[in-house]
């Protein structure tokens, strides 16, 4: 690492949030894990040998290509991957064994055959207007298109809620009732899928009514609240943290200009810190004059705009900050060893060592600059600033 801007994944942190999922689920209800984005950010591998670890039983992903990087990386655990099966992508998955999402009409599989069998999931619309069966007569056709065939599997059925996380919970209410109405239908017909499914993390926390017979976590997964002010009734470990070091400190006299724009004026003598990281790392530059950092464990404002690859901070009131104090974006507070001067000592070999260990004995519990503070300032949520971050910032992984 030559930059001094990098992440720490606490991959433990995960294992231990799921196995909290676990305890909360109702009994018999299996749990998927969303690894999709590259798990959230932290890393598609990381999180998906993290979440088996803890007891996830499958994986969740958006696409066929983020299931067969799984694979390739020897991930055997069960996969579904949320978006559409069509015939460009039917025959790779079968061959992979990676289950699909059917969302409507099967019929462009006449002509093809498909072996190993072909793994599906029905998805229902229920209210989030996206994907799936609308009606019951399309989703009852479909269903016994699959079940006259022998080369498909329909391995389960579900639907997705738009309004989990909302105080009220009408329209996620509303969603169950029409969920159970398709499950019925199918059941009247004898073609109801093993495994059917419907809650997100905020469903999953909020009422075991809605686990069925398996719930697909993702945010929570990761240590985060659904939405920021939801109540969450078990422990949950932040997974990723952002770091970095002062690169340079200069003091600017009232009336000078910090930034692209000039949009910030010191009206006070100011000491400004320079920091590499940038919206090209997934600090988003929506939080230009907005945000909070730690400078040398000390609360920082944001000044001036949000560059590419570099943000300035207000650091006047925190004398211990200069060149190579460690600087926090999100997540743990950084130890106070951790100075760039000590980094660069370590030789390249040893770097990542020597941050794993003082992270676990000095930051693992220590004060936490929540995501959901910076998602707040940037008008967006929790999961945009986590898949943000870029593939240019190391990951260090604890775990
Ligand atoms: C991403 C996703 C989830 C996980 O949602 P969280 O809100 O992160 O828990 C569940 N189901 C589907 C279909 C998804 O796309």
């Amino acid at each position: 690492m030559y930059r001094g801007t990098f992440a720490i994944v606490d991959a433990e942190a995960i294992t231990f949030n799921i196995r909290q999922f676990k305890r909360l689920l109702r009994p018999g209800a299996r749990l998927l894990v969303a690894v999709k984005a590259n798990g959230y950010g932290h890393g598609a591998l990381t999180a998906a040998r993290a979440a088996l670890a803890g007891g996830a039983d499958a994986l969740g992903v958006a696409s066929l290509e983020e299931a067969l990087a799984l694979r390739e990386a020897g991930i055997k655990a069960p996969m579904l991957v949320f978006g559409p099966v069509h015939p460009g992508n039917a025959q790779a998955a079968a061959a992979h064994g990676v289950s699909m999402t059917l969302t409507d009409d099967p019929r462009w599989m006449d002509g093809l055959t498909f072996d190993p069998p072909l793994r599906v999931h029905l998805k229902v619309d229920t209210g989030m207007t996206r994907l799936g069966f609308a009606d019951a007569p399309s989703l009852l056709a479909a269903a016994r298109y699959l079940a006259a065939r022998g080369d498909v599997r329909v391995e389960g059925v579900f639907t997705h809620l738009a309004c989990a996380d909302a105080p009220n919970p009408a329209h996620a209410d509303a969603q169950i009732r029409r969920f159970h109405e398709a499950l019925g239908a199918l059941q009247a017909e004898g073609l109801r899928p093993p495994v059917a499914h419907a809650a997100n993390s905020a469903g999953t926390l909020r009422n075991p009514a809605w686990h069925f017979d398996m719930v697909r976590i993702g945010i929570s997964a990761y240590g985060l609240p659904p939405s920021p002010d939801f109540p969450v009734p078990i422990p949950l470990r932040p997974a990723l943290h952002l770091y970095s070091f002062i690169t340079r400190v200069r003091w600017i006299t009232p009336g000078e200009t910090v930034g692209y724009g000039a949009t910030f004026t010191a009206t006070r003598p100011t000491r400004v810190a320079t920091v590499p990281v940038g919206y090209a790392d997934g600090y988003p530059r929506l939080l230009s004059n907005r945000a909070r950092a730690w400078a040398a464990g000390k609360d920082a404002r944001v000044i001036g705009r949000v560059c590419m690859d570099q943000l300035m901070l207000d650091v006047t009131d925190i004398p211990e900050a200069t060149v190579g104090s460690p600087v926090t974006l999100y997540g743990r507070r950084a130890p106070l060893s951790w100075t760039a001067r000590a980094l660069w000592q370590q030789p390249p070999a040893g770097q990542e060592g020597w941050l794993q260990s003082s992270w676990r004995a000095e930051a693992a519990d220590a004060p936490l600059l929540s995501v959901d503070e910076l998602a707040q300032h940037a008008e967006t949520i929790s999961y945009e600033i986590l898949c943000a971050l870029a593939a240019r910032v190391p990951r260090i992984v604890i775990g």
